[in-house]
């Protein structure tokens, strides 16, 4: 029962560590400008300095102790762990600092052991990083046990994001604005199962329009090698999943491919529809199984609307996508264009024919020769890495921190549009949630710039990208 200004219910930090490791460095760079009271609490001997701090909208009573300013470096007297405890006492969190250019000391180690016993959640920080001088004690402090230390600068002010990255699991809950984000990020992280990760055979489609080679590339990367497996769970008869091993040649790597050919079975129907329509029939059916989409245009044709209408599609249901130009081996010939102006207008009619992604991979390949074959293969992984990328909470808000600073949102009517907090809601497309206040007033144009900034920033360039707003109930 605390008579203090901050027994609010907010969570409470509690800053620890031998003297001069940067303590009131980091409290002060916690707390800003406000006022620091000293808490005149009866029964504690010292000063507890406490402030409110902020860090991305996650708020925080931070206490900074003073307790073991008068230990010798080898003991831990029993009155200063007293003094701990009382402090530790009711707190939601510890920082414990450590000097990252000094390195552990023997009283820094028994202070973790010490650490290592409470039941308080610990984060390491490992303080004075800037620079390189830091990065031996960073190394060093993992040694403590308590987790993943945090390199930061409390002078410099650097890495403050990647303090909330590790406070935020801890406290997050207890910020009232952050439940909603937690509650997605346990969702998210139970849904992340092993099947979840990209570690299962690659499922690749390859779709286009009649005559741009699919089944001559499909027969090409088979090879002899061709396995049917025929249909089977999750596999409609509407298609044939074939499970193949690609060597990378360039790592030496034996990878799993289940492509999916769907071409290939509309051929042994007996088809009366029209061949345009089906390509994109044969797109749908695809992008139901397929995690990347190979869409395959013709050099002799270069690109053409029904080639946007298909890849718009692929987008729209969030897989990831890449181009392939076949039958690279006669580009250029006789009547045909030359290849690199063929190859840059194809770039930039894809820039601006697909509003929803910038800089998809696109790769010259002949399914006659094998030319581009393992390249195509390579970016195929690669993309689907992205596709299911996940981006630390530390790392998405310090960008979401510095998009804000260099292009504040707009105040309509006067008054400020509040964007507080991002975070990533799913993978596969990567799905993100912002949260913040006033969020129906945020102009389609700022969005923009926000999902541009994921996507440059956060390395999502070629991959579809959702981002949802939420105001707090
Ligand atoms: P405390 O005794 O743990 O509260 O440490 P202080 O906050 O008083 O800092 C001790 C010394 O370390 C001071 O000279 C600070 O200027 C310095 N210091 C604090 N933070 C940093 C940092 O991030 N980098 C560097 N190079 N020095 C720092
Ligand atoms: P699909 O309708 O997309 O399955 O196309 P096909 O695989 O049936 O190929 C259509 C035509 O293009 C056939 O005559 C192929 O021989 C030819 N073709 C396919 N790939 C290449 C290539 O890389 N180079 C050349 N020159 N011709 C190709």
């Amino acid at each position: 029962m605390s008579a203090t200004p901050y027994s609010s219910g907010k969570p409470e930090v509690v800053i620890i560590g031998r003297p001069n490791v940067g303590k009131s460095t980091l409290f002060n760079r916690l707390v800003g400008k406000k006022l620091a009271l000293v808490d005149d609490q009866p029964g504690v001997t010292r000063d507890r300095r406490m402030g409110d701090a902020d860090i991305a909208g996650l708020h925080f009573t931070v206490v900074d102790t003073a307790g073991w300013e008068d230990v010798d470096a080898h003991t831990l007297p029993g009155r200063m762990r007293a003094q701990t405890e009382a402090s530790l006492e009711g707190a939601d969190a510890a920082l414990f600092v450590v000097d990252a250019r000094a390195g552990l000391t023997p009283l820094d180690e028994e202070i973790g052991r010490y650490l290592r016993e409470q039941s308080v959640p610990v984060v390491v920080v490992a303080n004075k990083a800037e620079g390189s001088a830091g990065e031996h004690g960073v190394l060093e402090s993992y040694a403590l046990g308590l987790g993943d230390p945090v390199p930061l600068s409390a002078e410099h002010g650097e890495g403050i994001a990647d303090l909330f990255g590790g406070l935020f699991p801890i406290i997050g809950n207890k910020a009232d604005l952050y439940e909603e984000a937690q509650e997605i990020e346990a969702a998210y992280a139970a849904a992340m199962d092993e099947e979840d990760r990209p570690s299962g055979p690659l499922k690749l489609a390859i779709v286009g329009r009649p005559n741009a080679g699919k089944s001559t590339l499909i027969n090409r990367l088979l090879g002899e090698d061709r396995l049917l497996t025929g249909p089977e769970a999750g596999i409609t008869r509407d298609s044939i999943a074939v499970d193949w091993k690609w060597t990378d040649p360039k790592t030496g790597d034996v990878r799993d491919i289940r492509l999916i050919d769907t071409a290939g079975m509309r051929k042994k129907r007996n088809v009366t529809e029209k061949l345009e329509k089906l390509s994109v029939a044969d797109a749908r059916r695809a992008v139901d199984f397929a995690e990347v989409v190979v869409l395959l245009l013709d050099a002799t044709q270069g690109l053409e609307h029904q080639d946007l209408k298909i890849a718009s599609l692929v987008l729209e249901e969030g897989r990831a996508l890449m181009i392939a130009i076949n039958k690279w081996d006669v580009a250029g010939q006789t009547g045909h264009e030359d290849p690199s102006k063929l190859f840059n207008g194809i770039r930039g009619a894809l820039d601006d024919g697909l509003a929803q992604v910038r800089g998809l991979p696109l790769i010259a390949v002949s399914a006659k020769t094998g030319k581009g074959l393992d390249q195509m293969l390579g970016a195929a992984f690669e993309l689907r890495d992205s596709w299911s990328k996940r981006v630390s909470t530390a790392a998405l808000n310090r960008w979401f921190d510095d998009a804000l600073e260099a292009n504040p949102p707009p105040a309509p009517g006067g008054k400020r549009i509040k964007l507080r907090y991002i975070t990533q809601a799913g993978t596969r497309p990567p799905r993100f949630v912002i949260f913040g206040s006033r969020l129906d007033a945020l102009p389609k144009s700022y969005e923009r710039y926000l999902v541009n900034g994921i996507r440059a920033k956060l390395g999502f360039d070629a991959v579809p990208v959702r981002v949802t707003l939420k105001s707090p109930k």
